[in-house]
Parts: structure tokens; C-alpha cells; sequence
């Protein structure tokens, strides 16, 4: 096998084996878009964007969301969720990447910008 198929099928095997997994174990899956687009433009990160396929993912969660009978939902990327506090609604106007902990202004809830969310109830 040619070295270029070779990384091609284990590329395609990284992001199969992930998306099939999380569409069987969930009933519902959101994925966040990204300004890709945008990235682009920043030569640094423009060629490690293209690299590892960003869209790829996303695509295989929409189609393979048919197959399994699942929902599927692109959140827009101009979406605050990182920015709304799960407890009680308040939308913070502005919240810094570096910022991965924050507190809410309004009802005090200590929040992690990338697991914003209620946490289940014991049984
Ligand atoms: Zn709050």
C-alpha cells in the first residue's frame, strides 16, 4: 500500500471508529461550528487546520446520524454557549479564551467553559 493511502485509511479510521462510537452511545449529538474559514487566514495555524480535516467529523455525525436513526444538531458558531451560565441563563458579554474556570456574576455558580452544563442528579 501506497504511504499517502496508508495515512489516508488511518485518518479515516480516527475519526470513523469516534464518530460511530458516540452516535450509538448518545440519542442526541450537537456539535459547535468553527470559523474555519477564519482560521485559514492565520498562516500559522492555517496549514495543521488543513491537515487534520476539521470537517471531516462533523459530516461523518450528520450521515451516520441517519443510518443509526439518531439527532443530529450543528450549533451555530456564533453561539454563546461557552458564555451562558447553565444555572440560571446569564450571558456573560465577554469572556476570554484563557478564562477555562469562571464564575457567574448573577447567581454565583462556579462554571468550566468547556463542561457548561448541569450536572446530573445522583439516584
Ligand atoms: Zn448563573
Amino acid at each position: 500500500m501506497a504511504r499517502h493511502a496508508r495515512v489516508v485509511d488511518r485518518r479515516g479510521d480516527c475519526t470513523h471508529k469516534p464518530t460511530t462510537r458516540i452516535l450509538r452511545k448518545n440519542q442526541v449529538v450537537c456539535a459547535e461550528g468553527l470559523n474555519v474559514e477564519g482560521m485559514l487566514a492565520h498562516p500559522p495555524l492555517a496549514k495543521s487546520i488543513l491537515d487534520v480535516g476539521w470537517g471531516e467529523p462533523p459530516r461523518q455525525l450528520e450521515y451516520k446520524a441517519r443510518w443509526y436513526g439518531r439527532t443530529f444538531v450543528r450549533i451555530d458558531r456564533f453561539h454563546s454557549g461557552s458564555k451562558r451560565c447553565h444555572a440560571c441563563g446569564h450571558t456573560v458579554a465577554v469572556l476570554p479564551l484563557a478564562a477555562r474556570h469562571w464564575q457567574c456574576p448573577e447567581c454565583g455558580a462556579a462554571l468550566d467553559r468547556d463542561v457548561n452544563r448541569r450536572s446530573r442528579k445522583p439516584r
